[in-house]
Protein backbone atom coordinates (compact mmCIF):
# COMPACT_ATOMS: atom_id res chain seq x y z
CA UNK A 1 0.00 0.00 0.00
CA UNK A 2 1.07 3.69 -0.89
CA UNK A 3 2.36 5.15 2.35
CA UNK A 4 2.37 9.45 2.76
CA UNK A 5 6.61 9.34 2.06
CA UNK A 6 5.48 7.28 -1.49
CA UNK A 7 3.18 9.71 -2.77
CA UNK A 8 3.98 10.94 -5.93
CA UNK A 9 4.58 14.63 -5.60
CA UNK A 10 7.48 13.92 -3.74
CA UNK A 11 9.22 13.20 -7.40
CA UNK A 12 9.44 16.92 -7.93
CA UNK A 13 12.64 17.13 -6.70
CA UNK A 14 12.64 21.49 -5.89
CA UNK A 15 9.25 20.07 -3.49
CA UNK A 16 10.96 17.20 -2.41
CA UNK A 17 13.83 20.06 -0.87
CA UNK A 18 11.64 22.68 0.12
CA UNK A 19 9.73 20.51 2.51
CA UNK A 20 12.15 17.98 3.19
CA UNK A 21 12.29 18.38 6.96
CA UNK A 22 8.41 18.52 6.86
CA UNK A 23 8.36 14.86 5.48
CA UNK A 24 11.16 13.57 7.39
CA UNK A 25 8.77 14.54 10.53
CA UNK A 26 5.50 13.40 9.36
CA UNK A 27 6.92 9.79 8.45
CA UNK A 28 8.85 9.39 12.16
CA UNK A 29 12.19 9.98 10.58
CA UNK A 30 12.90 12.98 12.69
CA UNK A 31 11.16 14.48 15.68
CA UNK A 32 9.41 17.41 15.35
CA UNK A 33 10.87 20.81 16.69
CA UNK A 34 9.07 21.21 19.62
CA UNK A 35 10.33 17.80 20.45
CA UNK A 36 13.41 19.32 20.45
CA UNK A 37 12.65 22.19 22.29
CA UNK A 38 11.63 20.35 25.28
CA UNK A 39 15.32 18.99 25.66
CA UNK A 40 16.83 22.34 26.13
CA UNK A 41 17.06 23.48 29.75
CA UNK A 42 16.23 27.29 31.03
CA UNK A 43 18.61 28.94 33.13
CA UNK A 44 16.11 31.75 34.47
CA UNK A 45 13.31 31.61 36.73
CA UNK A 46 10.06 31.27 34.81
CA UNK A 47 7.45 32.36 37.64
CA UNK A 48 9.58 35.49 38.94
CA UNK A 49 11.67 36.66 36.22
CA UNK A 50 10.63 40.01 34.47
CA UNK A 51 9.79 39.91 30.60
CA UNK A 52 12.79 41.33 29.12
CA UNK A 53 14.90 38.84 31.35
CA UNK A 54 12.71 35.92 29.67
CA UNK A 55 13.07 36.98 25.86
CA UNK A 56 17.19 37.29 26.78
CA UNK A 57 16.67 33.63 27.51
CA UNK A 58 14.88 33.06 24.60
CA UNK A 59 17.88 34.62 22.83
CA UNK A 60 20.52 32.97 24.43
CA UNK A 61 18.84 29.16 23.88
CA UNK A 62 17.86 30.14 20.29
CA UNK A 63 21.06 29.38 19.06
CA UNK A 64 21.39 26.32 20.74
CA UNK A 65 18.14 25.46 19.82
CA UNK A 66 18.94 26.11 16.23
CA UNK A 67 22.92 24.08 16.69
CA UNK A 68 20.80 20.98 17.90
CA UNK A 69 18.42 21.32 15.23
CA UNK A 70 21.20 21.11 12.82
CA UNK A 71 22.63 18.17 14.40
CA UNK A 72 19.64 16.03 14.69
CA UNK A 73 18.55 16.62 11.31
CA UNK A 74 21.87 16.74 8.93
CA UNK A 75 24.34 14.54 11.25
CA UNK A 76 21.42 12.03 12.67
CA UNK A 77 22.94 13.14 16.30
CA UNK A 78 19.92 11.52 18.92
CA UNK A 79 17.68 13.61 20.69
CA UNK A 80 18.46 13.47 24.16
CA UNK A 81 16.12 14.26 26.86
CA UNK A 82 14.05 16.63 28.95
CA UNK A 83 16.20 18.60 31.49
CA UNK A 84 14.79 18.09 34.99
CA UNK A 85 13.74 21.14 35.07
CA UNK A 86 11.94 23.80 32.92
CA UNK A 87 12.50 23.56 29.45
CA UNK A 88 12.51 25.83 25.86
CA UNK A 89 8.80 24.73 25.66
CA UNK A 90 8.12 25.94 28.98
CA UNK A 91 9.80 29.70 28.45
CA UNK A 92 7.68 29.64 25.17
CA UNK A 93 4.49 28.76 27.08
CA UNK A 94 5.53 31.69 29.98
CA UNK A 95 6.27 34.41 27.09
CA UNK A 96 2.85 33.85 25.63
CA UNK A 97 1.20 34.21 28.84
CA UNK A 98 3.12 37.60 29.81
CA UNK A 99 2.25 39.28 25.78
CA UNK A 100 -1.39 37.83 26.59
CA UNK A 101 -1.60 40.60 29.18
CA UNK A 102 -0.54 43.56 27.30
CA UNK A 103 -1.40 41.75 23.55
CA UNK A 104 1.27 41.87 20.64
CA UNK A 105 0.94 38.84 19.01
CA UNK A 106 -0.05 40.37 15.62
CA UNK A 107 0.39 43.86 14.03
CA UNK A 108 -2.13 45.55 15.97
CA UNK A 109 -0.38 45.23 18.86
CA UNK A 110 -3.35 46.48 20.59
CA UNK A 111 -0.92 46.48 24.03
CA UNK A 112 -4.77 45.34 25.83
CA UNK A 113 -5.00 42.81 28.81
CA UNK A 114 -6.77 39.65 27.56
CA UNK A 115 -6.79 38.02 30.55
CA UNK A 116 -8.78 40.35 32.52
CA UNK A 117 -11.36 39.88 29.70
CA UNK A 118 -12.17 43.73 29.83
CA UNK A 119 -11.07 45.36 27.46
CA UNK A 120 -10.53 43.30 23.69
CA UNK A 121 -8.06 43.74 20.58
CA UNK A 122 -9.05 43.99 17.39
CA UNK A 123 -9.81 40.10 17.20
CA UNK A 124 -12.56 40.79 19.61
CA UNK A 125 -11.01 37.99 22.00
CA UNK A 126 -10.81 38.05 25.85
CA UNK A 127 -8.16 34.81 26.79
CA UNK A 128 -10.65 32.07 26.00
CA UNK A 129 -9.83 30.32 22.88
CA UNK A 130 -12.84 28.39 21.02
CA UNK A 131 -12.90 25.48 18.54
CA UNK A 132 -15.37 25.74 15.47
CA UNK A 133 -13.98 21.76 14.75
CA UNK A 134 -11.48 19.70 13.80
CA UNK A 135 -10.89 16.68 11.53
CA UNK A 136 -8.91 14.95 8.80
CA UNK A 137 -8.99 17.64 5.90
CA UNK A 138 -9.10 16.09 2.66
CA UNK A 139 -8.91 19.52 0.21
CA UNK A 140 -5.61 20.46 1.51
CA UNK A 141 -2.47 20.38 -0.74
CA UNK A 142 -1.64 16.60 -1.20
CA UNK A 143 1.92 17.24 0.18
CA UNK A 144 -0.55 18.27 3.29
CA UNK A 145 -3.54 15.75 2.68
CA UNK A 146 -1.21 12.96 1.91
CA UNK A 147 -3.65 9.84 2.38
CA UNK A 148 -5.43 10.02 5.51
CA UNK A 149 -5.85 13.85 5.95
CA UNK A 150 -4.12 17.12 7.23
CA UNK A 151 -5.15 16.84 10.92
CA UNK A 152 -7.30 20.54 11.11
CA UNK A 153 -7.93 22.33 13.81
CA UNK A 154 -9.99 25.41 13.13
CA UNK A 155 -10.24 27.88 15.63
CA UNK A 156 -12.95 31.11 15.76
CA UNK A 157 -12.04 35.06 15.02
CA UNK A 158 -9.72 36.60 13.07
CA UNK A 159 -7.85 39.54 13.28
CA UNK A 160 -8.35 40.43 9.51
CA UNK A 161 -11.90 41.40 8.28
CA UNK A 162 -11.77 40.01 4.71
CA UNK A 163 -15.22 41.14 3.06
CA UNK A 164 -14.99 37.87 0.67
CA UNK A 165 -14.04 35.78 3.61
CA UNK A 166 -14.87 31.85 2.63
CA UNK A 167 -14.76 31.02 6.45
CA UNK A 168 -16.91 34.20 7.54
CA UNK A 169 -18.93 31.43 9.99
CA UNK A 170 -15.93 31.15 11.67
CA UNK A 171 -13.93 34.45 11.35
CA UNK A 172 -16.43 36.96 12.11
CA UNK A 173 -18.08 35.08 14.67
CA UNK A 174 -16.20 35.46 17.81
CA UNK A 175 -18.91 33.11 19.58
CA UNK A 176 -18.66 30.06 17.11
CA UNK A 177 -17.02 27.17 18.32
CA UNK A 178 -16.44 25.69 21.66
CA UNK A 179 -14.54 27.03 24.09
CA UNK A 180 -11.02 24.74 24.68
CA UNK A 181 -8.22 25.12 27.33
CA UNK A 182 -4.81 23.88 26.10
CA UNK A 183 -5.17 20.18 27.71
CA UNK A 184 -8.32 19.35 25.33
CA UNK A 185 -6.52 21.19 22.67
CA UNK A 186 -3.18 18.84 22.96
CA UNK A 187 -5.89 15.70 23.12
CA UNK A 188 -7.45 16.97 19.56
CA UNK A 189 -3.72 17.42 18.18
CA UNK A 190 -3.02 14.03 19.38
CA UNK A 191 -5.74 12.50 18.20
CA UNK A 192 -5.88 13.28 14.85
CA UNK A 193 -2.38 12.26 14.29
CA UNK A 194 -2.64 9.15 15.67
CA UNK A 195 -5.89 8.78 13.28
CA UNK A 196 -3.07 8.90 10.87
CA UNK A 197 -3.48 12.74 9.43
CA UNK A 198 0.14 13.60 8.94
CA UNK A 199 0.54 16.81 10.42
CA UNK A 200 -1.49 19.38 13.03
CA UNK A 201 -2.86 21.91 11.03
CA UNK A 202 -3.57 25.07 13.00
CA UNK A 203 -5.74 27.13 11.36
CA UNK A 204 -8.36 29.43 11.72
CA UNK A 205 -10.06 32.55 11.34
CA UNK A 206 -6.60 33.20 12.43
CA UNK A 207 -4.51 31.10 14.49
CA UNK A 208 -1.74 33.76 15.89
CA UNK A 209 -4.66 35.22 17.79
CA UNK A 210 -4.67 32.19 19.73
CA UNK A 211 -1.02 31.59 20.39
CA UNK A 212 -1.00 31.47 23.95
CA UNK A 213 -3.27 28.13 23.95
CA UNK A 214 -1.58 26.56 21.27
CA UNK A 215 1.97 26.97 22.27
CA UNK A 216 0.93 25.69 25.81
CA UNK A 217 -1.11 23.00 24.05
CA UNK A 218 2.21 21.75 22.12
CA UNK A 219 4.12 22.21 24.99
CA UNK A 220 1.75 19.66 26.67
CA UNK A 221 2.63 17.18 23.69
CA UNK A 222 5.88 17.39 24.32
CA UNK A 223 6.00 16.60 27.84
CA UNK A 224 6.35 20.49 29.32
CA UNK A 225 4.28 22.01 32.28
CA UNK A 226 5.85 19.07 34.83
CA UNK A 227 5.17 16.29 32.85
CA UNK A 228 2.49 16.65 29.72
CA UNK A 229 -0.18 15.18 28.10
CA UNK A 230 1.11 11.79 27.92
CA UNK A 231 -1.98 9.49 26.84
CA UNK A 232 -5.45 11.38 26.98
CA UNK A 233 -7.41 10.38 29.66
CA UNK A 234 -11.07 9.29 29.11
CA UNK A 235 -12.14 12.78 31.10
CA UNK A 236 -9.62 14.39 28.09
CA UNK A 237 -11.60 12.64 25.16
CA UNK A 238 -14.71 13.04 26.66
CA UNK A 239 -14.24 16.87 26.61
CA UNK A 240 -12.38 17.02 22.83
CA UNK A 241 -14.70 14.60 20.83
CA UNK A 242 -18.11 15.94 20.67
CA UNK A 243 -16.01 19.30 19.19
CA UNK A 244 -15.14 16.94 15.84
CA UNK A 245 -16.42 16.75 12.73
CA UNK A 246 -15.58 13.38 11.06
CA UNK A 247 -16.35 10.05 13.20
CA UNK A 248 -13.43 7.35 13.30
CA UNK A 249 -13.92 4.47 15.54
CA UNK A 250 -11.67 4.73 18.14
CA UNK A 251 -10.00 1.70 16.97
CA UNK A 252 -8.48 3.48 14.44
CA UNK A 253 -5.91 5.07 16.81
CA UNK A 254 -3.04 3.63 16.36
CA UNK A 255 -0.08 4.84 19.15
CA UNK A 256 2.58 4.14 16.38
CA UNK A 257 1.10 6.94 13.76
CA UNK A 258 3.08 9.52 15.90
CA UNK A 259 5.47 8.25 17.55
CA UNK A 260 9.44 8.92 17.78
CA UNK A 261 11.34 6.70 20.36
CA UNK A 262 8.49 5.94 21.75
CA UNK A 263 6.85 9.75 22.60
CA UNK A 264 4.00 11.59 20.61
CA UNK A 265 5.37 13.06 17.41
CA UNK A 266 4.18 14.90 14.75
CA UNK A 267 4.69 18.14 12.23
CA UNK A 268 3.11 21.15 13.35
CA UNK A 269 1.46 23.15 10.77
CA UNK A 270 1.15 26.88 11.09
CA UNK A 271 -1.86 27.66 8.52
CA UNK A 272 -1.78 31.88 8.55
CA UNK A 273 -2.82 34.79 7.08
CA UNK A 274 0.85 35.92 8.68
CA UNK A 275 -0.79 39.32 10.27
CA UNK A 276 1.59 38.60 13.04
CA UNK A 277 4.44 40.06 15.47
CA UNK A 278 8.06 39.73 15.58
CA UNK A 279 7.88 37.95 19.42
CA UNK A 280 4.90 35.66 18.01
CA UNK A 281 7.68 34.73 14.66
CA UNK A 282 10.21 34.17 17.48
CA UNK A 283 8.44 31.59 19.44
CA UNK A 284 6.93 29.69 16.59
CA UNK A 285 10.44 29.16 15.55
CA UNK A 286 10.78 26.33 17.62
CA UNK A 287 7.50 24.79 17.29
CA UNK A 288 6.49 24.57 13.81
CA UNK A 289 8.06 22.65 11.26
CA UNK A 290 6.35 23.84 8.27
CA UNK A 291 4.50 27.17 7.11
CA UNK A 292 1.47 27.92 5.23
CA UNK A 293 0.82 31.74 4.55
CA UNK A 294 -1.23 33.33 2.95
CA UNK A 295 -0.20 36.18 0.76
CA UNK A 296 -3.46 37.97 -0.55
CA UNK A 297 -3.37 41.80 -1.23
CA UNK A 298 -0.55 43.23 -3.24
CA UNK A 299 1.18 46.71 -1.84
CA UNK A 300 -1.62 49.29 -2.89
CA UNK A 301 -4.52 49.97 -0.96
CA UNK A 302 -6.57 47.06 -1.38
CA UNK A 303 -5.72 45.02 1.95
CA UNK A 304 -7.55 48.34 3.13
CA UNK A 305 -10.75 48.75 0.82
CA UNK A 306 -11.11 44.96 1.10
CA UNK A 307 -10.13 43.87 4.83
CA UNK A 308 -9.45 46.82 6.88
CA UNK A 309 -5.75 45.72 7.21
CA UNK A 310 -3.55 48.24 7.13
CA UNK A 311 -0.07 47.61 7.25
CA UNK A 312 -0.63 44.09 5.46
CA UNK A 313 2.20 43.94 2.47
CA UNK A 314 4.60 45.52 4.62
CA UNK A 315 4.04 43.21 7.80
CA UNK A 316 3.18 39.64 5.56
CA UNK A 317 6.74 40.03 3.56
CA UNK A 318 8.53 40.75 6.08
CA UNK A 319 7.50 37.51 7.77
CA UNK A 320 7.61 35.66 4.90
CA UNK A 321 11.15 37.10 3.79
CA UNK A 322 12.22 35.87 7.55
CA UNK A 323 11.34 32.36 7.44
CA UNK A 324 12.78 32.29 3.74
CA UNK A 325 16.29 33.93 5.64
CA UNK A 326 16.07 31.46 8.84
CA UNK A 327 15.53 28.29 6.11
CA UNK A 328 12.10 27.14 7.05
CA UNK A 329 9.72 24.61 5.40
CA UNK A 330 7.03 26.49 3.40
CA UNK A 331 4.46 26.83 0.91
CA UNK A 332 2.97 30.24 0.02
CA UNK A 333 -0.98 30.44 -0.70
CA UNK A 334 -2.22 33.08 -3.43
CA UNK A 335 -6.00 33.18 -4.09
CA UNK A 336 -6.58 34.52 -7.37
CA UNK A 337 -9.53 37.77 -7.09
CA UNK A 338 -11.76 38.74 -10.23
CA UNK A 339 -10.54 42.36 -11.07
CA UNK A 340 -7.51 42.16 -8.85
CA UNK A 341 -4.63 40.62 -11.21
CA UNK A 342 -3.04 43.60 -12.23
CA UNK A 343 -3.32 45.09 -8.25
CA UNK A 344 -3.06 41.82 -6.49
CA UNK A 345 -1.76 38.65 -8.54
CA UNK A 346 0.71 40.55 -10.66
CA UNK A 347 2.90 42.10 -7.96
CA UNK A 348 2.69 38.91 -5.47
CA UNK A 349 4.57 36.74 -8.05
CA UNK A 350 6.62 39.78 -8.92
CA UNK A 351 7.96 39.91 -5.43
CA UNK A 352 8.36 36.09 -4.95
CA UNK A 353 9.90 35.38 -7.83
CA UNK A 354 12.61 38.44 -6.63
CA UNK A 355 12.87 37.79 -3.16
CA UNK A 356 12.51 33.75 -2.99
CA UNK A 357 11.91 32.19 -6.32
CA UNK A 358 13.06 28.39 -5.42
CA UNK A 359 9.65 28.60 -2.75
CA UNK A 360 6.85 26.26 -3.93
CA UNK A 361 3.88 28.51 -4.74
CA UNK A 362 -0.16 26.78 -4.59
CA UNK A 363 -1.90 29.65 -6.94
CA UNK A 364 -5.13 29.49 -5.92
CA UNK A 365 -8.49 29.24 -8.88
CA UNK A 366 -11.29 28.60 -6.13
CA UNK A 367 -12.60 32.41 -5.40
CA UNK A 368 -16.24 32.44 -5.16
CA UNK A 369 -18.07 34.98 -3.96
CA UNK A 370 -18.65 34.74 0.06
CA UNK A 371 -19.63 36.88 2.86
CA UNK A 372 -20.17 40.51 1.94
CA UNK A 373 -19.59 39.84 -1.86
CA UNK A 374 -22.15 37.28 -2.42
CA UNK A 375 -25.01 38.99 -4.28
CA UNK A 376 -27.27 35.73 -2.45
CA UNK A 377 -26.22 36.74 1.04
CA UNK A 378 -28.19 39.02 2.71
CA UNK A 379 -24.90 40.86 4.11
CA UNK A 380 -24.03 41.37 0.55
CA UNK A 381 -23.03 45.32 0.05
CA UNK A 382 -22.73 46.77 -3.39
CA UNK A 383 -19.39 48.68 -2.85
CA UNK A 384 -17.87 44.85 -3.26
CA UNK A 385 -19.82 44.58 -7.16
CA UNK A 386 -16.01 43.72 -8.11
CA UNK A 387 -15.49 40.75 -6.20
CA UNK A 388 -18.87 39.26 -6.80
CA UNK A 389 -18.36 37.11 -9.45
CA UNK A 390 -15.54 34.11 -9.92
CA UNK A 391 -12.24 34.83 -11.67
CA UNK A 392 -12.72 34.16 -15.07
CA UNK A 393 -10.31 31.54 -17.13
CA UNK A 394 -8.26 35.08 -18.57
CA UNK A 395 -7.68 36.17 -15.44
CA UNK A 396 -6.43 32.75 -13.89
CA UNK A 397 -4.59 31.88 -17.00
CA UNK A 398 -2.69 35.78 -16.78
CA UNK A 399 -1.63 34.31 -13.08
CA UNK A 400 0.20 31.18 -14.37
CA UNK A 401 0.81 33.05 -17.02
CA UNK A 402 3.04 35.34 -15.20
CA UNK A 403 4.37 32.64 -12.71
CA UNK A 404 5.53 30.70 -15.53
CA UNK A 405 7.31 33.65 -17.19
CA UNK A 406 9.06 34.43 -13.69
CA UNK A 407 9.93 30.69 -13.13
CA UNK A 408 8.42 30.22 -9.88
CA UNK A 409 7.65 26.86 -8.36
CA UNK A 410 3.61 26.77 -8.60
CA UNK A 411 3.35 24.11 -11.48
CA UNK A 412 3.10 20.51 -9.39
CA UNK A 413 1.36 22.43 -6.00
CA UNK A 414 -1.01 23.89 -8.05
CA UNK A 415 -2.31 21.83 -10.76
CA UNK A 416 -1.75 18.48 -8.74
CA UNK A 417 -5.82 17.81 -8.18
CA UNK A 418 -6.21 17.44 -11.69
CA UNK A 419 -2.98 15.70 -11.98
CA UNK A 420 -4.34 12.17 -11.61
S1 LIG B 1 -4.16 39.18 18.77
FE1 LIG B 1 -3.74 41.00 17.54
S2 LIG B 1 -5.78 41.88 17.24
FE2 LIG B 1 -5.98 40.48 19.00
S3 LIG B 1 -5.59 41.76 20.83
FE3 LIG B 1 -3.64 40.83 20.20
S4 LIG B 1 -2.63 42.38 18.97
FE4 LIG B 1 -4.83 42.90 19.04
Amino acid sequence: METFDQLWVWQDAALAQSLGWYRDVASNRKPAKFRIAGTIPVAVALDDAPEDALWRELDRLTALFLERLRCIRDDGEALGSAPAGASLLDLCCELARRMLTHCNFCRWDCRVDRSAGGKLGACKLASDTRVSTYFHHHGEELVYRGLRGSGTIFFTSCNMRCAFCQNGDISTDKDNGTVTDARTLATMAWLLRMEGCHNVNWVGGEVTIHLHTIVEAIALLGGGLGGGLGRPTRDDLTKALPVKSDYLPLSDVRLDSGAYQGEFNAPMLWNSNFYMSDEAMKILRFLMDVWLPDLKFGPGRCAVTLSRTPRYWETVTEYLALIHDWGEDFTIRHLVMPNHVECCTYPILDWIAEHMPGAPVNIMDQYHPDNFCDPCNPKYQDRYEQLARRPTSGELDAGFRRARELGLKFETITYEKHAR
